[in-house]
């Protein structure tokens, strides 16, 4: 059997056939594709602006810039998340804190957030910005938190780069009702892929137009922005601030935006993996994602928890007998904080407890639409074996 991936991209012929289009075309990067796959993934959640950039890395840059985090400033994020999610507030020149995660979902947890800002409060040392992640696709406490910002004044970013197609109380995840600014990610293990490429959203018309401006070296060809007003110069634009070229290109917009077309029925086909994984593993000693009632996870990740007092062997020799099996598990997350160059900033093992523990028993199975019934059976047999030594 061929090895198994944890995540793999779903392409079709349609999706080819747009590629192909956009290369025939006059305009292969700057071109109407762009904007229209923004205006699709927002009319798709309900937002008023979208902005493509090239990852979801560069999206989280900028959506930092535009909430004005600098020197001095410091964001908090969950140590349970990809390093992009804490990296994007150190390129701004801020600092980072991680608050510990929940046991149940392992997103950052609402009473480690509501303890951690009431003694920074005291100690005159508040956030400037939150990055939630909504991990694995599930959304996090969103009207919880957006409660805690009520009182203490912090901005949101959701890092939803897990987490398009998901549905919060019944509405879109990336609507930004609780949130300043929604990031995607399109990377091709994420639910919908560009091959590369990212987004931003907004409802904010003011965070909206600095974020196109960062997209494009700090660029505007709006005459109301540029100071001074053009004389009677022939060039259409002015640099109005410091930006970079985030640019995405039309020939990966077109990827996905026919991907959006089946948006939804990828995120179903992961459900039904998921509700199969679920009655497989259910006599494994190992823990399932458990899920909030009232909200609809994308399922990007499906990780599973070692019920490690209860098997002989440790998680390292699990993750290797699937390894063996042909099975591509991997770790979703190491603590960001326990990676060297956080380390060396001074964050110490065992920082967040909750986190730790998570690292110490967590294991991403394969999970993507197009596993089929029998990699999924070979999936859960190893496992099987594996944890019976
Ligand atoms: C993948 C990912 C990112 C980065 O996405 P890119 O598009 O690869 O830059 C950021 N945050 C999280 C949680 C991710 O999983």
């Amino acid at each position: 059997m061929k090895t198994i991936p944890y995540g793999h991209q779903n392409i079709n012929k349609d999706d080819i056939q747009a590629v192909v289009e956009v290369l025939k075309s006059d305009f292969i990067t700057q071109g109407p594709i762009v904007p229209a796959f923004e205006a699709a993934v927002g009319s798709y959640c309900g937002t008023q602006h979208a902005i493509a950039v090239n990852s979801a890395t560069s999206a989280l840059h900028i959506a930092c810039l535009a909430l004005g985090v600098g020197k001095g400033d410091v964001v908090w994020t969950t140590p349970i998340t990809f390093v992009a999610s804490a990296n994007c507030a150190l390129y701004c020149g801020a600092q980072v804190d991680f608050v510990d995660i929940d046991s149940r979902t392992y997103n950052l947890s609402v009473e480690r957030l509501t303890e951690k800002l009431a003694q920074a409060e005291k100690v005159g040392k508040l956030p400037k910005v939150v990055i939630l992640v909504h991990m694995c696709g599930q959304p996090c406490d969103m009207a919880a938190i957006h409660a805690l910002r009520l009182r203490y004044g912090f901005k949101i970013i959701e890092d939803a780069a897990h987490a398009i197609g998901g549905r919060y109380k019944d509405e879109p995840v990336g609507n930004c009702h609780y949130s300043d600014i929604t990031v995607f990610s399109f990377h091709p293990v994420k639910i919908i892929t560009a091959g590369e490429g990212g987004m931003a959203l907004t409802n904010d018309a003011q965070l909206a137009k600095q974020m196109r401006c960062l997209r494009s070296h700090g660029l505007t060809s709006d005459v109301e922005d540029m100071h001074p007003r053009p004389p009677k110069e022939i060039w259409n634009y002015q640099q109005i601030g410091l930006g970079f070229n985030y640019r995405m290109t039309d020939i990966l917009a077109a990827l996905g935006l026919s991907q959006m077309q089946r948006l939804d029925e990828f995120v179903s086909k992961r459900h039904i993996i998921a509700k199969r994984y679920d009655q497989l593993l259910l006599s494994l000693p190992v823990v399932t994602p458990y899920q909030y009632a009232d909200s609809y996870s994308s399922f990007h990740l499906y990780v599973i928890r070692l019920q490690l007092d209860e098997i002989n062997i440790k998680q390292r020799q699990v993750y290797e007998a699937l390894r063996a099996a042909g099975i591509h598990v991997n770790l979703h997350y190491i603590p960001v904080y326990r990676q060297p160059y956080y380390s060396n900033m001074g964050f110490e093992t065992g920082y967040c407890p909750e986190a730790e523990q998570f690292y110490a028993e967590a294991i991403s199975i394969p999970m993507f639409t197009v596993l089929t019934e029998v990699q999924q059976d070979h999936v859960v047999t190893a496992l099987k074996e594996a944890t019976s030594l």
